[in-house]
């Protein structure tokens, strides 16, 4: 048993822009989101380099959309110094974005292997070295750093952190300003998951993905479901955050080039609308 609040409007709806990124810039998306009257937007770091940081701010501002996320810093482990300060430049740059659009984290994708390496205990040992370094200055501007655990089939060439319980003990030794999005589709599988949501509780559950795992998946990367579409039973897992102590939004991430990045993006949210009342 849940207490997952009944969804009755869209305030907290948040999309995510690679929903819509084979269409919309992100300057079409934040008009197209706040048309539809969604209440949230997580843009990709790409769309915000191509819009202009300050025009991006501005914009979501004046449509008066929260910023759930900004995606994404990450991709820690490196193959030489040069790769290092490469890396870490980066995620600074990524740390000021958040800030500049008052998101209300940024979502880690901490990478996979070194090329060439098979050193998985050393790629998790730089993950951790690379967000020591990082954490306080995002505590200083103010910025939360969320750890996104994916599904192990990303394990070699996107994230090393494939669970919950992972990026939680990764959480626990770095101390304050960081913690964890939860994203249905990387972490329905795990059987820790329900005493993993409650030991995180309301401090690290920093965002709550939603899309669905589709039956067949006919492409790792970008085949993820519509909510409703698979079998992820969303409003159980969405009742186990709430109880949790998380009271943020849903935000839609769906990478889809073999169907719905083909469609008409109004279509494609005004069906996220439908769904989140309805499956989530
Ligand atoms: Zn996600």
């Amino acid at each position: 048993m849940t207490n997952a609040r009944p969804i009755t409007d869209h305030s907290r709806l948040s999309i995510n822009t690679a929903t819509t990124r084979a269409q919309w810039t992100l300057s079409q998306a934040i008009d197209g989101y706040a048309r539809a009257g969604v209440g949230g937007i997580s843009p990709w770091r790409d769309q915000i380099a191509e819009m202009g940081l300050a025009n991006a701010a501005k914009a979501i501002r004046d449509a008066n959309l929260t910023v759930t996320g900004v995606c994404r810093g990450g991709m820690f482990p490196w193959v030489d110094e040069v790769g290092r300060l490469a890396m870490l430049d980066d995620n600074r740059r990524a740390i000021e974005e958040a800030a500049t659009l008052n998101a209300q984290c940024l979502v880690l994708v901490v990478g996979g292997l070194p090329e060439g390496s098979k050193d998985l205990a050393g790629a998790h040992a730089m993950v951790e070295e690379a967000i020591n370094t990082l954490l306080p200055e995002a505590r200083a501007a103010g910025v939360k750093m969320a750890i996104e655990p994916l599904h192990p089939m990303y394990a070699a060439d996107r994230a090393c952190v494939n669970t919950m319980r992972h990026a939680l003990d990764i959480c626990e030794r770095a101390g304050e300003g960081i913690g964890v999005a939860v994203d249905v589709y990387h972490v329905w599988w795990d059987t820790e998951l329900l005493n993993q949501i409650k030991r995180a509780g309301k401090d690290q559950l920093l965002a709550f993905h939603v899309c669905d795992w589709l039956v067949p998946t006919r492409d790792l990367l970008m085949d993820r479901g519509m909510m409703g579409d698979g079998i992820i039973d969303i409003p159980l897992l969405r009742g186990w955050v709430e109880d949790a102590g998380y009271d943020g939004f849903h935000e839609v991430e769906i990478f889809s080039e073999l169907d719905w990045w083909k469609r008409d993006p109004e279509e494609v949210v005004s069906i996220c609308k439908e769904r989140s009342l309805s499956v989530v």
